[in-house]
This record gives structure tokens, C-alpha cells and sequence, in this order.
């Protein structure tokens, strides 16, 4: 049994509970228990009202089993979403007051169900979290989501929800509407009882939506804007957007049999393939267990260097409940970077991700020197000074004397040799690479590298460690530019090439936005640095002389003071909110070069050197190369990934493009 039904006096509890899982989830089984069991509370007369909750500690129920619903033929499919729309729709003719009771994750289908109720209210517990978040795996909210959704909250509110898959916190919920309240976990129950006395819901009328010419407006802004932002590689995204617009005028049942036509055409496309695989790999990264050794903690940290990468990874980890002692050489660069971790969690306030609250607890948590001070309490210190090979080595001399012999010592560096630091340390089984992206609030990926002598125990607890502040580990080898840039050089230098042929900076920019890049790569190389890229464009160009060279108008504009968005000037001109084409920079010569073809050649690079990667056995499969990539560069996720992306297409037929 996965559902219980208790009663207190008048009321029904069904207790979501699924046996032998941590998760509470949907699947034929349950829906079809629910089912039952919505059947025993309308027979029953003593009950005279409901509330729908779940034992599990921090879950509610996370949605569809997305494993059984995607495996399943067309037709099974068709089964599973008529069989969830019936039974939320039984729930919600019921004739009595229903309140969902929500502590923890409450997503896509566990939503779905709190919408099929008369009244949700959530406990402020940081694992609540709320949201349909459907159309980030390609396909739409499809057990009523996006009817109901709209319905509640009208649909202008509705649909950015939608579109946008968020999950939100409760009281961000509370804000948008989707929920009634919110209280403390311990309080959820007599909470959900003091809504049972309310009567049924009625459907709330939203007055700007009675209008066609609205809906029609709502309709036409948000398909122009999606197709702007995602040049339409995003199927479900038009697709949820027709149907809830639709809805807002259809009957219930003629909204939902729109909800289960789409996603049954969406499911058989290849973006919601593609889509659903990344979903599962994220699920993998986030369970990774590199080998049998047992995990140390790594609470207390230290982060060597305050510059932009680390101020961005003592943010980071004070966020996440670590205790971090932050160290420069340089009072000034100390400052500077503080300044930085006050803004960044200024900015979580002001965007309702903390309260002021949690800012100022996890600012405490951060403790800045220039001092050189005992290192023998820090269980993992992670260096992110100056990219400088020599400067590293005597850094890591010192961390040696400074830690104790069990502390993890990792270093940042984007390219260098991490083995070369191993010969300065007593410890060389202590070492690591945990390389994090830049900017590191918003980058998921960290690449975990392990060098010849890393131990077990040390790349166990480093992934551990990544696991632990939520981020997604990949481990990949000691090699030039690891993974992640070892990959994405190539495709920036040929991009250079391309510009130093004659190519216009927004035609090969535009060209692989169309493809589905979130930035085109001259725009790329402008926010990294000019100076950076070349930096790492020398260590790949040295490794692999046979394939790869440095384009020599990075040195030119270098030379000239063009170092990327940080100058002014790269690529582009950067003015206030406007940018373009920097025409100092640009070599007129004549363009005789397509969008197709600027895809085709850097993206048929990519795909070879990933392959290359797979071959070395730099990543160890195929799977951690493509998830890295979307999730460290944002190679277009519906393509799957550069290797997914080669199988599916044949790389060498230009005519794809
Ligand atoms: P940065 O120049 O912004 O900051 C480096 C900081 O290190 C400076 O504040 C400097 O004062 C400090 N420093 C120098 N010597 C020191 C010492 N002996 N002890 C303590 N601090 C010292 O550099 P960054 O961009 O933050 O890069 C740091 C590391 O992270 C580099 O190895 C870089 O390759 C790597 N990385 C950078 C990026 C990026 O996009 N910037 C991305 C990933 C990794």
C-alpha cells in the first residue's frame, strides 16, 4: 500500500507513503490506489472533509516515475495521462472541502494533485519546494496543470510559471498565488484543518482574461518572445503556451484532452529525448559515487584567493552552511572580493532566494585574512589564486605545512598541470582538482579531477563535497584543459579563425545562437577575457600541436588593449546596455560565409574532440561528456550534447545544417 487513508472525526488524511522508496511518486500503481481510494472517501459519508499529505521527510510527491512514463509505447502512454487526468479530476468533484498539506517537494504531478484540491497551504521548511517544472524535460504539465494553473492564478501569472518550469520556495509560492498559506512543518496539520471549514473553491474569475482580445495579446506576446529567445528548438514551449491559452476559454475536459495531445506528440520528438536523458544524467551527477571509499566531511573550508573565482566559491559555500576562511596576499583584493559576496547575497535578498536573515548568518560564516593563520581545522582548502604555475607551487608548499594530513587540497586552475603540484606536497593522495565555472552562482557543473595520485577517499570526498553545496560533479582526468575546455577551445578558436578571415563578429554569433547556444562564441570569448582565453588556448595549443593553434588576433587585439567586456572593448563595443561590433577590431575581407556553415565547422570541431575525450577516456563515458558540456558551456541541451548531437545527425553531411 502506498496510500493511507486515516480519519480524525470528520476529516479524511490520506498519507502519501510509497513503500521501499524514499520518494513519493506517481505511477499506474498509485494513481490507480488513489483512485481507489477517492472512491472509499465519496462512498463514505462520515467524511465530511479531506487533507492530502505525505510521511516521507522531505518530499510531498516529486511528480510522474518520468522512467516508467518514457519508456512506455505511445498508446501506454495515452493510458497513464487519461488515467492521472480521471482520477485529479475525481478528487476534485468530490463533494467535500479537500486541502493539500504540503511539506517538501511538491512537483509536477505532486502539484498537479495540490491543483486538483480546494485549498494547498506549505510548511516554510527549506525542502518545500513548488512548482510544475514540465517543460524543462520538453514536454507540458499534462494531469491537468496547465488548465488549473491558469484557472487559479489567471493566465498572464500562470504562464510564465509554466514556461519558465520554476520551483519555488512556499513563500514565493504563497506570493504567486499557487498556494493558500504557509506555517511551520510542525504546525502543517491543524494548519490544513483550519481551511477544512471553508466550502468547496469556486473557480476565481480573472477579469483581464474575459477579454479575447487579452488572451490573443498574452498568446501572441509570449510566442514572439519564446521564438526570439529559443529561435523555436523548444517545442513544449509553444505547445503549453497554445494550451493554456486555449483553456482559458475551453471547457475543462477539452483543455485537458489539449494537455494529453501535446504531450503525447511531444514525447515522440527527439528535443523531449534529448531533454528527459540530460534530466536523468543531472539525477545520476547528483547520486555519484566514484568509487567504495568512504566520504570525509568538509565543513570547514578555506578558499586561497579572493579574486573572481574565488569570491565567487566562498559565496558559494557560505551559502551552503560551510564555514570558509577566505585568504588573499593583497588587503585590497581581500576587500574587493567581500565587496563581491556582499553584493551577491545583497542580490539574493532583494530576489526572494534568502531572506536577510540567512544573508547575514551565511556572511558570519566567512572569515577574510591576509594573515597567514593555522590551516590544521580546515577539512578541504580550495586554491583559486592567480593562474600562474610557479605561484601555485609555492602556494601549495605552504598549504602543505600550514593543513593537517588529512585536509583535501584542491586547486581551481582552469588548464595548468594539476599532477605538477602533487611533487610540492607531502601528501599527493590529498590532491584534487575541483574546478568550478564561471560565475560560479550560476554555473551547476564542477569538473572533480583526479590526478594519477589522487586516493580514493580523497576524489570520494570531493565529490561528496561538490554533492554537498549542489553542485553537479563530473570527474575527468589530469589533461590539458580537463574536459569541459578541452572541448570548447577548439570551437572558440576556430570562431576567432573565422573572424580573422573576414567573417562578421554577429554572423557568427547569430549562427550558433540559431543552433542553440546561449552565447555565441566571439561574445563568449568577451566575457571571459581575451587574455584568459589565450592563456588557455596556449596550454591546449602546446598539448596538442597537431590540431589545435592560437588564432594571432587574439594577440592583436590583445596588444591593443581589447581584452573583452572587462575593457570595454573585444569583440564587440560594449556601451551602457548596448553593445556592437567593434569595427577597430574587424578585418575587411570579404564574407563569403553562411550561418550553416559557421555550425557546421564548429560544432563538427566539438564533436571530434569530444570523441578524442572518450577515446583517452578522459571523461569515462559517453554520458558524462555530453552532460558536462550542457551543463558546463549550454550546448544546446535539446541537441543532447556534442556526442549525442554526432550520432544523431551525421556530422560530415553539411546539408543537415
Ligand atoms: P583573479 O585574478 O580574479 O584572482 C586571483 C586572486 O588570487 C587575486 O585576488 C590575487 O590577489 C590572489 N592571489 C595571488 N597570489 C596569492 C597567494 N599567494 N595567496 C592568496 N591569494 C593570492 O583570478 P580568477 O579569475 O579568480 O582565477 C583564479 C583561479 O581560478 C585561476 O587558477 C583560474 O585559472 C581559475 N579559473 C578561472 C575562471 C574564470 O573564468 N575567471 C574559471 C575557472 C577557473
Amino acid at each position: 500500500m502506498n496510500i493511507e487513508l486515516h480519519q480524525e472525526q470528520s476529516t479524511g488524511i490520506l498519507i502519501f507513503n510509497r513503500q521501499d522508496s524514499s520518494a513519493n511518486i506517481f505511477d499506474k500503481a498509485v494513481l490507480t490506489e488513489l483512485d481507489e481510494r477517492l472512491d472509499e472517501i465519496a462512498r463514505d459519508k462520515s467524511i465530511q472533509n479531506l487533507i492530502i499529505t505525505s510521511s516521507k521527510p522531505t518530499i510531498f510527491i516529486a511528480g510522474a516515475d518520468i522512467k516508467s512514463l518514457f519508456s512506455a509505447p505511445p498508446s501506454e502512454m495515452n493510458d497513464l495521462i487519461s488515467l492521472g487526468q480521471s482520477v485529479f479530476n475525481k478528487l476534485a468533484l468530490l463533494r467535500i472541502t479537500t486541502v493539500a498539506a504540503i511539506h517538501g517537494a511538491c512537483v509536477g504531478g505532486g502539484y498537479e494533485l495540490a491543483l486538483a484540491c480546494d485549498y494547498r497551504v506549505a510548511s516554510d521548511a527549506s525542502c518545500t519546494r513548488i512548482g510544475l517544472p514540465e517543460t524543462q524535460l520538453g514536454i507540458l504539465p499534462a494531469w491537468g496543470g496547465s488548465t488549473r494553473l491558469p484557472a487559479l492564478i489567471g493566465l498572464s501569472k500562470a504562464l510564465p510559471l509554466i514556461l519558465g518550469g520554476k520551483i519555488l520556495k512556499a513563500k514565493a509560492a504563497l506570493r504567486k498565488g499557487m498556494i493558500d498559506g504557509v506555517c511551520p512543518h510542525e504546525n502543517l496539520l491543524d494548519y490544513a484543518h483550519s481551511f477544512t471549514v471553508y466550502p468547496k473553491r469556486e473557480e476565481p474569475i480573472h477579469m483581464l482574461e474575459h477579454n479575447p482580445f487579452s488572451v490573443a495579446y498574452i498568446r501572441k506576446k509570449a510566442t514572439h518572445d519564446l521564438l526570439d529567445k529559443t529561435r523555436g528548438h523548444y517545442p513544449a514551449l509553444l505547445a503549453a503556451t497554445k494550451v493554456a491559452c486555449d483553456g482559458v476559454r475551453e471547457s475543462l475536459l477539452d483543455s485537458l484532452n489539449n494537455e494529453r495531445e501535446a504531450i503525447i506528440k511531444l514525447t515522440s520528438g527527439p528535443e523531449a529525448k534529448q531533454l528527459i536523458n540530460l534530466f536523468f544524467l543531472t539525477e545520476r551527477s547528483k547520486k555519484l559515487k566514484p568509487n567504495k571509499a568512504e566520504a570525509r566531511a568538509t565543513n570547514k573550508t578555506a578558499v586561497i584567493g579572493s579574486g573572481v573565482m574565488g569570491s565567487g566559491i566562498a559565496y558559494w559555500l557560505s551559502t551552503r552552511k560551510k564555514d570558509v576562511l577566505l585568504k588573499d596576499v593583497n588587503e585590497e583584493a581581500l576587500a574587493k572580493g567581500m565587496g563581491t559576496i556582499q553584493n551577491l547575497y545583497g542580490g539574493s535578498v532583494k530576489r526572494h532566494i534568502l531572506s536577510k536573515t540567512e544573508a547575514t548568518a551565511g556572511l558570519d560564516r566567512i572569515t577574510a585574512t591576509t594573515k597567514p593563520v593555522s590551516l590544521k581545522d580546515r577539512e578541504i582548502i580550495i586554491e583559486a589564486a592567480t593562474e600562474n604555475l610557479e605561484l601555485k607551487k609555492k602556494i601549495f608548499a605552504t598549504l602543505d605545512e600550514q593543513s593537517s594530513a588529512s585536509t583535501i587540497l584542491a586547486t581551481n586552475t582552469s588548464a595548468l598541470p594539476i599532477h605538477e603540484l602533487s611533487k610540492v606536497i607531502s601528501h599527493p593522495e590529498r590532491l584534487v582538482g575541483i574546478h568550478f565555472f564561471n560565475p560560479v552562482p550560476r554555473m551547476k557543473l564542477v569538473e572533480v579531477v583526479q590526478t594519477d595520485s589522487t586516493s580514493d577517499e580523497t576524489l570520494a570526498t570531493a565529490v561528496k563535497f561538490v554533492q554537498s553545496i549542489g553542485k553537479l560533479p563530473v570527474v575527468v582526468k589530469d589533461s590539458p584543459g580537463f574536459l569541459v575546455n578541452r572541448i570548447l577551445l577548439p570551437y572558440l578558436v576556430r570562431a576567432g579563425e573565422m573572424f580573422t578571415d573576414g567573417a562578421e563578429p554577429t554572423l557568427i554569433d547569430q549562427a550558433m545562437l540559431d543552433f542553440g547556444m546561449p552565447m555565441g562564441p566571439l561574445r563568449l570569448l568577451d566575457e571571459v577575457g581575451l587574455d584568459v582565453s589565450l592563456h588557455v588556448a596556449k596550454t591546449l595549443a602546446a598539448a596538442f600541436p597537431d590540431r589545435m593553434a592560437v588564432p594571432y588576433i587574439l594577440q592583436e587585439m590583445i596588444d591593443k588593449g581589447m581584452l573583452g567586456k572587462k575593457s570595454g572593448k573585444g569583440f564587440y563595443v560594449y556601451g551602457k546596455g548596448h553593445s556592437e561590433p567593434n569595427r577597430d577590431a574587424i578585418a575587411l575581407r570579404p564574407n563569403n560565409r553562411t550561418p550553416r556553415d559557421v555550425q557546421y565547422q564548429l560544432t563538427l570541431l566539438m564533436s571530434k574532440e569530444a570523441a578524442m575525450c572518450l577515446d583517452e577516456g578522459i571523461a569515462s563515458c559517453a554520458e558524462d561528456i555530453d552532460f558536462a558540456m550542457v551543463m558546463g558551456t549550454g550546448y544546446a541541451p535539446f541537441r543532447g550534447g556534442p556526442l549525442r548531437h554526432a550520432d544523431t545527425c551525421n556530422l560530415l553531411d553539411r546539408s543537415f545544417y
